[in-house]
């Protein structure tokens, strides 16, 4: 191990990253390169028979992973015990306690090593108290869960849905051109439309990307899809003044990038936008952590939350009937929060409540609804109020 850590940070050309390559088996059985996002970053992964692998960043070893099982390029798995006693490809994560014997990373898989960390596989990221379902140990410099895991540069299911435009030397550059927007959008609308991106409705959506762009209105605008297969979130961002970027994130990044509100689609849409957007839920009010108010077509639909037991919350979304429209009317917001209050106390999530039928979220349009809401309050909700602190 003390082989890797050394190498961690190294560029290939130096002697603790020759020392190990050397160690893993001398000439890689496949070497893959690829540019990540936009701007992009340098991708090699060297893959050796022994069955490692060196990942490197732009000429700097960012991981090493060691897998228990045979891959594409190794037939066998790594010989484990050899570098970390105590452990082979039947590991449990008990064993790698005893083996590794470094304070737990906090989030509960990994081991923190002296300033690098070591994060165990297990299939389907589950299994790790039985033997033989560990996958590999990857070392890394990346703080796990803070940053993309460098071994999902190749995920195969959105590593190559950013297109990229001929640069201007025809292709000199190995096409680093920037972000091909036209093509890069389909790429991504089709992989959504397939289920294998999914597309989050605290954003921009997709389709009005290039429309709100156009405008000039939103100094960047920007949509967020996550990767079924690898969980990194594509950020695509539009920028009034800039090149276009794409982005791969974690969560936790990912919720943090700005985003101004988003203007109403009547300052931007084209001819079938706006009617689309007649169509659509509109943000009418809310009240911070107790009800959103939104109009569609004439109708009021309140969704109000409430607390199913002291730890767990949910929400019903009720369209006002006349006698609550005409209450609205006359006590304005009062009358809303009260009836959010008598809808949590009669406890919605049980029949008994008045309030249990009513709930369309308990309807056959359950899905599209929770679509449409979402969209019609994105510039309102906690996150939106976080996002545009920052
Ligand atoms: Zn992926």
């Amino acid at each position: 191990m003390p082989l890797i850590l050394d190498a961690l940070c190294q560029s290939e050309a130096d002697a603790p990253v020759l020392r190990l390559v050397e160690a893993l088996g001398g000439e890689p059985a496949r070497v893959k390169e690829r540019l990540v996002g936009e701007p992009a970053y340098h991708s090699r992964r060297l893959q050796f028979a022994s069955g490692a692998e060196v990942i490197l960043h732009d000429d700097a070893v960012v991981a090493a992973m060691l897998h228990a099982a045979p891959t594409e390029f190794a037939a066998h798995g790594f010989d484990l015990p050899e570098w970390i006693p105590g452990i082979d490809d039947g590991a449990t994560l008990e064993d790698l306690k005893k083996a590794i014997d470094a304070p737990r990373y906090l989030t509960g898989m990994g081991f923190t090593l002296d300033g690098a960390y070591a994060v165990p596989n297990f299939k389907n990221n589950r299994g790790w108290n039985q033997p033989g379902n560990l996958l590999s140990i990857t070392l890394t410099v990346e703080v796990p869960g803070r940053s993309c895991r460098p071994e999902d540069d190749d995920c195969p299911v959105c590593s190559d849905l950013l297109v990229r435009k001929e640069d201007s030397d025809g292709g000199q550059n190995g096409g680093a051109g920037g972000v091909d927007v036209e093509r890069t959008i389909p790429a991504l609308s089709s992989a959504t439309s397939a289920g294998l991106l999914k597309e989050s409705p605290h954003w921009v959506p997709l389709a009005d990307l290039q429309l709100l762009h156009a405008s000039g209105l939103m100094e960047r605008a920007e949509s967020q899809l996550t990767c079924t297969a690898c969980r990194r979130i594509v950020c695509l961002t539009l920028f009034r003044a800039s090149a276009p970027t794409f982005v791969y994130a974690v969560m936790d990044e990912a919720r943090r990038r700005p985003l101004e509100k988003i203007p109403p689609a009547e300052q931007w849409g084209d001819a079938p936008r706006l009617a689309e957007d007649r169509e659509a839920m509109h943000y009418v009010d809310h009240h911070p952590g107790a009800w959103f108010l939104v109009e569609q077509q004439g109708d009021l639909f309140l969704q109000a939350r409430y607390w199913r037991n002291s730890m767990v919350d949910s929400e019903v979304l009720l369209r006002l009937e006349p006698d609550e429209l005409a209450a609205y009317r006359s006590e304005g917001k009062d009358f809303l929060s009260g009836l959010a209050q008598r809808i949590d106390k009669s406890r919605p999530s049980t029949e008994e409540s008045p309030y249990f039928h009513r709930d369309l979220y308990r309807g056959p349009d359950s899905a599209a609804l929770t679509k449409s809401f979402a969209t019609a309050i994105v510039n309102h909700t906690w996150i939106a109020e976080q996002r545009r602190r920052t």
